[in-house]
């Protein structure tokens, strides 16, 4: 009988507390109950690449190098996004399991994914798109059936069935299950269609765990999330208020628009000249809701960011406020009731669960944030 552990990583993209404590989720509950447990710190900006590369990688974004979702390249002077392997410049879990033997499976709702953190993984699913799934000759949709529109609790659900069938079926060890964050962003811990995904969800999870007793769980968040009720587009505002700026980015950028119009509570700010920091540092935070102003080297102290990767300057908002190109001549712009996003400081609270691991408590102080979560993993 082979030695080797079968390992089930759960990143439950936009997870935060709340939403387990409204949720009917005895499987979670149990895992709690019988394993460890802690509120953990998301990084800053409360994004999801960053998150979700940290969280694969085990380091923080000061040595992964993903510090949006999206960066601007200075010699284009375009925005991209930030979802490509070559920017990640810290293994993944998979290649550190590798040596071990472990084979791997990159299980994720979203496209971006399967490209930001492919290295090392055997099968590479995103059931946004099945076509293009990678590693096995599994077909997906024979399987399962369409995979549910990206736009849905469904698709998350698609993906643990499709993960159960890797951790099963296949010769993969490890699975990394990363879900879309779309219920979080429609509806608070309390609606019925967000009650309705993490229940069903949880009802998957219970029957993997009763069929597995031995599975290994290691499950995180990437952010909280938070209704807003005001954006601000630093590329239009600064200007109005007699400020000259390169260029205004939010952090959230990523080509997911339906959930967030690419709004989120982190901006960076590329300056024409680096002496315009105190005066367009002055603008930002005169503006309602504009909670702090940072300079590069601060940010990248404080937040642990990679000081090549961000702006010259890090705008946050407080708990209502976020940044992104607004529609409004003006550059601010109410948001209709009812929106929620993250990106910013008030989106950081994650739980952090590790399931079939004993982790010694005298380690307690060391699970600070949602990186550490495959700490104890073993390689
Ligand atoms: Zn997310």
């Amino acid at each position: 009988m082979s030695d080797k552990r079968k390992i089930l990583v759960v990143m439950m993209d936009g997870f935060e507390p709340s939403y387990l404590q409204a949720s009917d989720m005895p499987a979670t509950k149990r895992m709690i109950a019988n394993g460890f447990y802690k509120t953990v710190k998301a990084m800053m900006p409360t994004v999801t690449n960053v998150n979700n590369t940290g969280i694969c990688c085990g380091v923080p974004p000061s040595l992964h190098g993903i510090t949006a979702n999206s960066y601007f390249d200075l010699q284009t002077r375009k925005e991209e996004y930030m979802d490509k392997a070559e920017m990640v410049l810290t293994p993944t879990v998979f290649e550190r399991a590798a040596p071990h033997g472990y084979k791997s499976a990159l299980m994720t709702a979203k496209k971006k994914t399967q490209t930001l953190l492919r290295t090392g993984a055997t099968i590479r699913l995103a059931a946004e798109a099945p076509q293009d799934a990678e590693g096995s000759d599994i077909d997906w949709v024979d399987r399962l059936g369409p995979a549910p529109n990206i736009y849905s609790p469904e698709i998350n659900h698609w993906l643990f069935e499709a993960t159960r069938i890797v951790l099963n079926e296949t010769d993969i060890d490890l699975a990394y299950y990363h879900t879309t964050d779309y219920p979080m962003h429609m509806e608070p811990p309390w609606g019925e269609m967000s009650l309705f995904h993490l229940s069903e969800w949880d009802r998957l999870l219970g029957e993997m765990l009763d069929a597995n007793p031995d599975l290994e769980v290691y499950m995180s968040a990437d952010h909280g999330m938070n209704f807003k009720s005001r954006c601000y587009d630093l590329n239009k505002v600064v200007p109005r208020k007699g400020g000259q700026i390169f260029f205004a980015m939010s952090a959230e950028r990523d080509p997911y628009i339906k959930h967030h119009r690419t709004f989120g509570g982190t901006a960076f700010v590329w300056l024409n000249h680096s002496g315009d920091f105190d005066r367009i540092a002055d603008i930002c935070r005169r503006l309602d809701g504009v909670e702090a102003v940072y300079d590069r080297y601060s940010a990248a102290s404080k937040f642990e960011l990679h000081p090549d990767r961000i702006g010259d300057m890090l705008v946050t908002g407080d708990i209502d406020t976020v940044f992104g190109p607004t529609d409004t001549e003006s550059g601010v712009e109410e948001l209709p009731e009812g929106f929620r996003t993250h990106g910013g400081s008030h989106e950081t609270d994650v739980p952090l669960i590790v399931y079939n691991r004993d982790i010694d408590p005298k380690d307690w102080h060391g699970y600070r944030c949602n990186y550490d979560l495959i700490k104890s993993i073993g390689f």
